[in-house]
């Protein structure tokens, strides 16, 4: 017989709140890891966003720190996110599942005022939600103390080493005590996270689940070959087109991300804007009204390609072909959720050939060209010939130079609006103040 949620151990008001959340099985990583934590045991799950893992360790948590009470500045527990949206997507997750405790919730994001997280801070936090670096700051002016914290969890370990957080991550954890209960969750496990688990983690037990496989086979994916500045005509077609209920619209730069949602604002297309260099609370209301359905239309960078959960999109549209192959399974992951069908377009020209043969190698087969969108002829291509050796030079300056920089910067370069000028030498590193290179948490 299938394992219920009243099996796993958890308290009466969490399986209330599970129970009013509407769910009625635990998925596998929800079963598998929620008897570990609520032992005190470490656990290291490898696991994506899409299978539960969120309330697999706030279900938990939540009966954990039923019990005690927090004193001001020292959070009881902690837990760090990549991003702001995945930080807040936790929190949210705190409030529906905790709506049965009294449990107090600072969360510790970028972009909002330094005032009001002090002021949760000072009422005592049971639960610390945070970004590395905005911890960092708080850290470093005195604002927190780590020595009550009894439990750490790193959700989307991957993606921190990524985004290069893991110094911040490692000296937060070398602040708590050593007597605490650690879960990392990572959707890959690379030798860097390995190592960290290794350092950190005290006899974890390790949980693996598949990735959500529904999720691919209710997909229909589709490309269509176009020349540079065909690129905006043929999306717009697209937009158009009877069967969208709403889509997410993905490009590589954020300043491509705001000129693409000012065109189709411009040309009366319902569509908001998400990126890293944008206000947080601007974000927060874009997303917002994109759930809600007030905008049918959202251009974002990669900062919404993982992990954010927005159940019913219909369309995902990849303006640009992801410079990371990995990115295009996130990308594309937003829709066909849940076993909802969904369909992923990609704009692809011809100085894409490489990144879309990595695409295709990860998905396993080639990708079905739309009717009508065949590559063009060599003749044809030239016509565009100076315009595209521009980009493409631009392209193969980034690829050099986050090849030699390592992947640490390569979030930060798409995120900080670190654009390589076209007269720079190769493999020179543009001087990134070293606040900027935080302003990403
Ligand atoms: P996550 O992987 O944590 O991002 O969760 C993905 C989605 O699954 C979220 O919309 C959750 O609300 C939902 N979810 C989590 N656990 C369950 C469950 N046991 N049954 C149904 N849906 C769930």
């Amino acid at each position: 017989m299938a394992t219920s949620f009243e099996d796993l151990g958890l308290g009466p008001e969490v399986l209330r709140a599970v129970s009013d959340a509407g769910y009625t099985t635990p998925t596998p990583i929800q079963e598998k890891a929620i008897p570990f934590i609520m032992m005190n045991r470490d656990v290291l799950g490898c696991a994506q966003t899409g299978t539960g893992k969120t309330a697999s360790f706030t279900l938990p948590m939540i009966d954990i720190l039923a019990h005690g009470r927090a004193r001001a500045r020292m959070p009881r527990s902690i837990i760090l996110a990549p991003t702001r949206e995945l930080a807040a997507q936790v929190a949210d997750n705190f409030e529906t599942y905790g709506k049965y405790h009294k449990l107090s919730m600072a969360l510790l994001i970028g972009g909002i005022s330094f005032n009001e997280q002090e002021k949760a801070l000072d009422r005592g936090a049971d639960v610390l939600i945070a970004t590395p670096g905005r911890l960092m700051d708080h850290i470093d002016r005195g604002k927190v103390l780590l020595s009550d914290t009894k439990i750490v969890v790193i959700d989307e370990a991957d993606r921190m080493l990524d985004m290069g957080f893991i110094p911040d991550v490692e000296k937060i954890i070398g602040m708590v005590s050593s007597m605490r209960q650690t879960v990392m969750f990572s959707a890959t496990m690379p030798k860097e996270i390995r190592n960290l688990a290794e350092k950190f983690l005290s006899n974890p037990k390790e949980l693996t689940v598949d990735p959500p496989s529904s999720t691919a086979q209710t997909i229909t994916q589709g490309i269509a070959h176009v020349g540079p500045r065909q690129k905006r005509s043929v999306l717009e077609k697209w937009l158009k087109e009877d069967n969208i209920q709403n889509g997410v619209i993905f490009c590589n730069r954020k300043r491509d991300v705001s000129n693409l949602h000012k065109s189709l604002e411009k040309k009366g297309f319902s569509v908001g804007a998400l990126h890293g260099d944008m206000d947080q609370h601007k974000r927060m209301e874009w997303l917002e009204k994109f759930k809600s359905g007030e905008v049918k239309f959202l251009v974002c960078s990669d900062v919404a390609a993982r992990g954010l959960d927005i159940a019913a999109v219909s369309h995902v549209f990849n303006y640009d072909v992801p410079l990371n192959a990995e990115d295009y399974v996130h990308r594309i992951g937003r829709t066909g959720r849940a076993g909802r069908e969904g369909t992923a377009y990609m704009l692809v020209t011809h100085h894409d050939e490489k990144l879309l043969t990595a695409i295709e190698k990860i998905v396993g087969s080639s990708l079905p060209v739309l009717e009508g969108m065949e590559p063009r002829s060599k003749e044809d291509k030239s016509s565009n010939a100076s315009h595209e050796n521009k980009q493409a030079s631009n392209k193969n300056y980034q690829e050099r130079g986050n090849r030699k920089r390592g992947r640490k910067y390569r979030d930060q370069d798409f995120e900080i609006g670190i654009e390589p000028e076209f007269d720079m030498p190769f493999g020179q590193t543009p001087n990134v103040p070293a606040f900027l290179l935080r302003s990403f948490k």
